[in-house]
């Protein structure tokens, strides 16, 4: 394994999905309730969801009002459960239902961008993926391990510094770590496990800010 990841392994050994699914459809949900909000809130969320509605065919069945009043907690309610809405139609109209299981398939679906497809592609599917959100964009650049200004820029970078093997490792792990220690704001240098590696202390790295889909 990657050095540096054996180190943050060794920190976080229990890094993994923090969101609570039965399946890869309730995964993708999940998923795109989690945008700016924490992942327990979706988890106390989708238990109550999960028990209205848990197929495609459900969630179109519902009305959205009754949707939006159970998502409102997340946050940015009435954009998610339009995204949500949408998706299961697409879903139900052209995959049969299924979750699809390859890029170009997940990111036609409304509402799902690049992030929430690797994340899908990683946990449910097993394929070589690493989703960037706000934590891996950031720990990525503090670590030099990409410049990028865009969040497909860094996954590419963080694909060429990394195995295939090591990709749902690397995602889990940076995100533990943004969130444990390397904060937006006062990252926690002085008890950091990676720090020999890091470039940030040197004033060489300047995150750029980017919004994250
Ligand atoms: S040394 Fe500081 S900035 Fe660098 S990875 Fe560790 S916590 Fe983040």
């Amino acid at each position: 394994m990657n050095l540096l990841l054996e180190e943050l392994d060794k920190a976080y050994p229990d890094a993994t999905c923090e969101l609570n699914y039965g399946n890869s459809f309730e995964l993708l949900i999940s998923v795109i309730l989690s945008a700016q909000c924490t992942d327990k809130r979706v988890n106390i969320v989708t238990e109550k969801l999960f028990k209205v509605a848990d197929t495609p065919e459900e969630f179109c069945a519902l009305e959205t009002d009754k949707l939006e009043e159970l998502i409102r907690s997340c946050g940015l309610y009435k954009a998610k459960a339009k995204n949500i809405k949408s998706c299961c139609r697409d879903l139900v109209d052209k995959f049969g239902g299924q979750v699809p299981s390859t890029m170009e398939e997940l990111t036609s679906l409304a509402g799902v961008g690049r992030k929430t497809a690797n994340v899908v592609l990683s946990i449910a599917f097993d394929k070589p993926a690493i989703a960037v959100d706000t934590h891996v964009f950031r720990v990525a650049h503090r670590l030099g391990l990409s410049d990028g200004n865009t969040p497909d820029a860094v996954e590419r970078d963080l694909c060429a510094a990394f195995e295939e093997s090591e990709y749902k490792s690397a995602h889990f792990l940076f995100i533990h770590h943004g969130r444990a220690c390397c904060h937006a704001r006062n990252p926690e240098c002085d008890e950091c496990v990676v720090a020999k590696f890091c470039k940030y202390g040197s004033g060489a790295v300047n995150v750029p800010a980017v919004g994250q889909k």
